[in-house]
């Protein structure tokens, strides 16, 4: 079957690698699992293998969908032509162990999705472009720090290209996430905005974003530039400039 490009289709074809990650997934006879981008389910072939409870399968390419059909006859698969980027994964249960070797193109989106999700998402393990992974573990944007305000991300190791088919020109990491145990309440939608505007122009001082008041009151330096706040300090500043706008009305 000709694979596509813009579907980010590269395929792992390691086997080495495919029952490792698999570890890294460790399903249990209780688990409700979930994979993103199964292709042509090499990943899921080896999960198979495992006791779970469910598995559902979100893939967008309907050849692969039908080709998946065919080959698994698992009465706890369920498979469904879906974007992973969009999908309510809270439709699936309230407990989901989520996994896959993403679509790179748009892994983000779907990192993104996971965290509209979290309250249903307790854990995910996910292949994504290297850069990509450490970014989202230890680097300063948006999503980064999006993400790290509801789990911690661990980054579990690299692949080099050649483990797939075809070889993507990126290496590839794995990284895990995992729930934190207490997670704030927000309005998620109005949390993004917040955050795509705060990490807008990183090298600017964040007193051009920012009424230094504001910044004070919530003890970062008016001159400090938003890659030097943890995302401890980004959450404070949300909660101070939500006041804030609380008090304004
Ligand atoms: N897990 C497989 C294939 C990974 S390639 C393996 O490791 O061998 C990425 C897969 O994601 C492809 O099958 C591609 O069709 C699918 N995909 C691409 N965009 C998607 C999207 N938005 N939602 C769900 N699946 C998508």
């Amino acid at each position: 079957m000709p694979l596509k490009k813009e579907l980010g289709q590269h395929l792992l074809v390691a086997k080495g690698v495919l029952s490792k990650i698999v570890e890294f997934i460790s399903p249990q006879e209780s688990d409700l699992l979930v994979e993103i981008g199964p292709g042509t389910g090499n990943l899921t072939k080896e999960v198979l293998k495992y006791p779970f409870k469910e598995l559902h399968l979100i893939e967008i390419d309907p050849q692969m969908i039908e080709r998946l059909r065919e080959e698994i006859k698992d009465s706890r698969v369920f498979i469904h032509q879906a974007d992973a980027s969009k999908f309510d994964l809270c439709s699936l249960g309230e407990n989901l162990k989520v996994f896959g070797n993403l679509p790179y193109n748009v892994a983000s989106l779907i990192v993104e999705n996971t965290v509209f999700h979290h309250r249903c998402v307790p854990v995910a393990i996910y292949m994504l472009q290297k850069e990509v992974a450490q970014k989202l573990q230890k680097g300063a944007g948006w999503l980064s720090a999006f993400l790290q305000t509801f789990y911690s991300v661990e980054y579990l190791m690299s692949l080099p290209a050649r483990f797939f088919m075809p070889p993507p020109k990126v290496q590839s990491g794995l990284i895990r996430l995992k729930r934190k145990k207490e997670v704030p309440e927000l309005d998620l939608k109005e949390y993004k905005r917040f955050l795509t505007s705060l990490y807008a122009l990183k090298r600017k001082a964040l007193k051009n974003k920012l009424s230094e008041s504001l910044l004070l009151e919530a003890g970062i330096d008016p001159m400090a530039r938003v890659e030097s706040l943890s995302v401890e300090k980004v959450l404070l500043l949300y909660n101070t400039w939500q006041k804030a706008r609380g008090e304004q009305r």
